[in-house]
């Protein structure tokens, strides 16, 4: 594990948590919250380290005792829990083997530390039992919760913990990440960041060789299709299942595409389109449509996607939404209906 240098983004909250490590004025509790992926868990991991490193008192070396051994996992003073695998919640368990361990002074580092990752999957009697120690903090501990969901926590916990917001990352600091941590070439790397919406977690699902292939084969047949074309609909909406059975990334995909052609007929800019690589495309559809109708299969794309995540007979809301998708007038699924 090493230091926040080698963190991406959120310059700011890094700043402040060293300034306050420098003051001595560490809060008992912290919540990061913020978008998934964009580094909560990291620099909540490199902020626990910095806190018991041997070396520096404002960041963690990577090379001390204390830094080695949070690198390896057995820091004794550092305990960290996340939902167990096999459960729906943060169970009261776990948070009460938490606030036992937390009654006993740190055995070798300065302060004890614990992440709660997720938090908001804590139910709420956990979430009741972790209130109580948060009300009454002990000297030399710190709590530190990320979550991507922070509406969810109950807001009496919220309220006992500094909150610091992570916001997305810049296209910049995503691809450096990327070429940093993936095996991606400069070329890859640049269209993985430009794909990721900010966030490393999403670009480390990415990968190279669909983006290039399936990816842009789909939008090919999309702008290809001449308007109204029924066969080509279903033809179409026959590729999005080929591309992706479970239909969430095919319709994310083609939303994203109708979200770059109505910045493209909006603008003409093509420093607005995420798709960079599929500009040819993007042009071609957006040349047949209005915005008015780009804005409607933006709308139906997103219900589309609700009904997708509700288990709808898949094959009836692809055919649905490529007919509307082709059509400059609204259909029938712009208006709510599905097919039969
Ligand atoms: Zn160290």
């Amino acid at each position: 594990m090493s230091g926040f240098a080698d963190i991406r983004g959120h310059a700011r909250i890094i700043e402040s948590l060293r300034r306050a490590m420098q003051r001595g004025t560490v809060a008992h509790a912290y919540l990061f919250t913020g978008p998934p992926g964009v580094g909560k868990h990291t620099v909540a991991r490199t902020f626990a380290a910095a806190l018991n490193c041997l070396d520096r008192p404002d960041d963690a070396c990577g090379a001390c005792r204390s830094c080695r051994k949070m690198a390896q996992g057995n820091h004794p003073d550092f305990h960290e829990i996340a939902k167990l695998e096999d459960k729906k919640f943060i169970l009261i368990e776990q948070i009460r083997e938490l606030i036992k361990t937390l009654q006993y002074a740190p055995y070798e580092g300065r302060v004890k530390v614990c992440l709660i990752a997720d938090a908001e999957q804590m139910n709420p009697e956990a979430a009741n039992a972790l209130l109580k120690t948060l009300e009454e903090p002990n000297a030399r501990t710190a709590i530190i919760l990320t979550s991507s969901a922070a509406h969810q926590l109950l807001p009496t916990v919220v309220s006992r913990c500094q909150t610091l917001r992570f916001g997305l990352l810049a296209e910049e600091e995503v691809r450096a990440w990327v070429a940093a941590n993936m095996s991606a070439g400069e070329e890859d790397a640049a269209l993985i960041a430009a794909l990721a919406e900010g966030s490393v977690g999403r670009a480390a699902t990415l990968d190279v060789e669909f983006l290039r292939g399936p990816r842009l084969a789909l939008f090919d047949a999309l702008a290809g299709a001449r308007p109204n074309d029924v066969a080509a609909a279903l033809a179409l909406a026959e590729k999005m299942l080929e591309t992706d059975p479970g239909l969430v990334d095919a319709v994310e995909l083609l939303a994203g595409f109708v979200r770059d052609a109505a910045a493209w007929r909006a603008t003409g800019d093509s420093r607005r389109l995420r798709n960079r690589d599929a500009q040819a495309a993007v042009a071609q559809y957006a040349g047949r449509m209005t915005i008015d109708a780009l804005a409607r299969k933006i709308r139906s794309l997103a219900r589309a996607r609700r009904l997708v995540e509700r288990n709808i007979a898949k094959p009836a809301i692809a055919a649905g939404l490529c007919v509307e998708l082709l059509s400059p007038a609204p259909t029938d699924f712009a208006k709510g209906r599905l097919p039969r």
